[in-house]
């Protein structure tokens, strides 16, 4: 299976890339929606959270690490971001191959609108 993000992550496509190792990738966002949006992405595609498996622990976990250490890169870590994995229709999710946002850079507002 492949998705413009595993293009991305094999360098078939051009992506303004901050970081890789052996389990994950992150590159900034296309269309950022903050001064600092990050995409940190699995090197191997899992579809969606509903996907994962215990054996992506592991990379799970380091997507957590891999974002603490671009939020303080970033210079943002002390204000504050947020991560964000979006999953199916009503998560809003576009790009099937699971990845976690870093946002930040300026207040980033209540988590939530609520519906009206
Ligand atoms: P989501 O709605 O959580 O699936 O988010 C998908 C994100 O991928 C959006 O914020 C898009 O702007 C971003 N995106 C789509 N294509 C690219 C690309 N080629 N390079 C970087 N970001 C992308």
């Amino acid at each position: 299976m492949t998705t413009i993000f595993a293009k991305i992550i094999r360098g078939e496509i051009p992506s303004d890339m901050v970081y890789q190792d052996e389990l994950v990738t992150a590159f900034r966002d296309i269309s950022p929606m903050a001064p600092t949006h990050i995409l940190i992405v699995p090197n191997k595609v899992i579809p969606t959270v509903n996907d994962l498996t215990e054996d992506d622990e592991l990379t799970v976990g380091r997507m957590f690490t891999v974002a603490k250490k671009l939020a303080e890169q970033e210079g943002i870590a002390e204000d504050g971001y947020r991560l964000i994995v979006n999953c199916n229709k009503h998560g809003h999710q576009e790009v099937f191959h699971l990845h976690m946002h870093l946002l930040g850079g300026r207040p980033l507002g209540r988590m939530l609108s609520k519906p009206n």
